[in-house]
């Protein structure tokens, strides 16, 4: 697949092999390594070989390889340790948490009472009227 590298961009320099990193799966279009500051043992971020700040740039074709290599590396590394469970998790801009801004799917791998905390406390509306307003909004714009 065509692949735009961005000079600057340390997460390109990773994927190319440009800085050195223990990586656990690569092929043409993907390069997994584990994470720098992992919250697990075998904490893994899948990076694109091509440059895209988030998951709104990222081409089709790779949108729909990433899932393919998540489960691949996700069960590998859920396996290798006897893990309970696994998130994957990937996050688009700074309010969601992302740090480095070339798209980057982390797969963490869990256990029960593990004390690493991702989670999210439901806060939004229940009124039928804004649930039904909701959906009119997205789906004026698909
Ligand atoms: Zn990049």
């Amino acid at each position: 697949m065509n692949q735009h590298i961005k000079d600057d961009c340390i997460f390109c320099k990773l994927a190319h092999g440009k800085i050195p990193a223990a990586s656990i799966y690569e092929d043409d279009d993907f390069k997994v390594i584990l994470d720098a500051s992992p919250a697990s043992r075998g904490h893994s971020i899948i990076l694109p070989k091509t440059h895209a700040d988030n998951i709104f740039e990222l081409p089709d074709e790779y949108c729909e390889k990433i899932f393919k290599v998540a489960k691949r590396c996700g069960a590998a590394i859920k396996n290798a340790f006897g893990y309970d469970g696994l998130n994957v998790l990937q996050n688009n801009g700074e309010a969601a948490g992302q740090t480095v801004f070339h798209l980057h799917v982390h797969l963490i791998p869990r256990n029960e009472d593990d004390g690493i905390t991702i989670k999210y406390v439901p806060n939004t509306n229940k009124d039928d009227d804004e649930i039904k307003e909701t959906v009119e909004k997205i789906k004026a714009l698909m």
